[in-house]
């Protein structure tokens, strides 16, 4: 089984990597709305982020119907790569 990191690394590959959440969600204007449970909030990629990967104790609701891969994908990738 890959790795986290690798699967990460396979995500950046195929996406620059600011805008690689923006798969998950939709940009609308100052807010995005998940391509998973349809919900919009307000706020941008560090909040996509938070919502997608289902980590819990940021300040936006996670997901409730994000496939378990995407969410290890995204919670690998936001392990302190970005400064
Ligand atoms: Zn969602």
């Amino acid at each position: 089984m890959p790795s986290l990191s690798r699967r990460c690394a396979m995500e950046v590959d195929t996406f620059r990597k600011r805008d690689r959440f923006w798969k998950y969600a939709e940009h609308l204007d100052g807010k995005f709305k998940c391509k998973f449970c349809g919900r919009i909030f307000a706020g941008g990629v560090p909040r996509v982020k938070s919502h997608s990967s289902g980590i819990k104790g940021g300040d936006i609701d996670t997901c409730t119907k994000v496939p378990e891969d995407i969410q290890d994908a995204v919670e690998a990738c936001s392990g302190g790569e970005e400064k």
